[in-house]
């Protein structure tokens, strides 16, 4: 039982692909995936099986359909926008978290209108179309506010008037936590189509 001579190789986890192990894992590979909130799993890849993963990393972010993701992603920060307001019509606060909401889910449609596919030009739509879903978000936010408190104001701000507006919003508000939401938002956004990348086990 205890004093069994260990004849086994010690297995330190396989390779995802084919199944081969090594003890020393040299010129292995290792993609590092989330599941859940804090909890990440590293996923191994031998010398031969990465290579054929990385061409199809590769593959996979040449023929994305970018188009399509930037078409479901602006409809994604439409709903997200829309969401938003909707969220302080009801509970009638601003809540920050919400704006990451906003990111998340203008990824997640970038991600699915190109077919799953990632890539640097998948980023950058990403970005700015998460980014106009915010502004869009605050536009509806700040105009709902200027209605209430304006008399007789029940149109809808042009440009300059909701700069002013945001400016007074930001004076009177915790600017920084808007940084962090907006920056933890755009994170949400581009992390989701960021290409898979592999690295060398160390
Ligand atoms: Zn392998």
């Amino acid at each position: 039982m205890g004093d069994t001579p260990l004849s086994v190789t010690p297995k330190l986890g396989a390779c995802s692909v084919c199944g081969r192990t090594s003890e020393t894992k040299s010129g292995w590979f290792f993609r590092r995936e989330k599941r859940g909130r804090r909890n990440f799993v590293d996923i191994d890849y031998c010398p031969s099986c990465a290579a054929k993963v990385q061409t199809e990393i590769q593959e996979q972010s040449r023929d994305a359909n970018l188009q399509g993701g930037i078409l479901l992603g602006a409809l994604g920060a439409v709903l997200g926008a829309a969401g938003w307001y909707a969220l302080v019509l009801f509970t009638n606060t601003k809540f920050g978290i919400a704006a990451v909401g906003v990111g998340w889910l203008v990824g997640r449609a970038v991600l699915l209108g190109a077919g799953n596919k990632r890539g640097t030009a998948l980023q950058v739509a990403g970005a700015v179309l998460a980014l106009a879903g915010l502004i869009g978000g605050e536009y509806l936010i700040i105009n709902h506010a200027a209605q209430q408190s304006i008399e007789g104001f029940t149109g809808w701000l042009n440009a300059t008037q909701f700069v002013t507006f945001y400016k007074e919003v930001l004076v009177h508000g915790n600017p920084l936590w808007d940084v962090v939401f907006y920056a933890v938002a755009l994170m949400a956004a581009v992390g989701q189509v960021r290409p898979l990348k592999l690295r060398p086990r160390p």
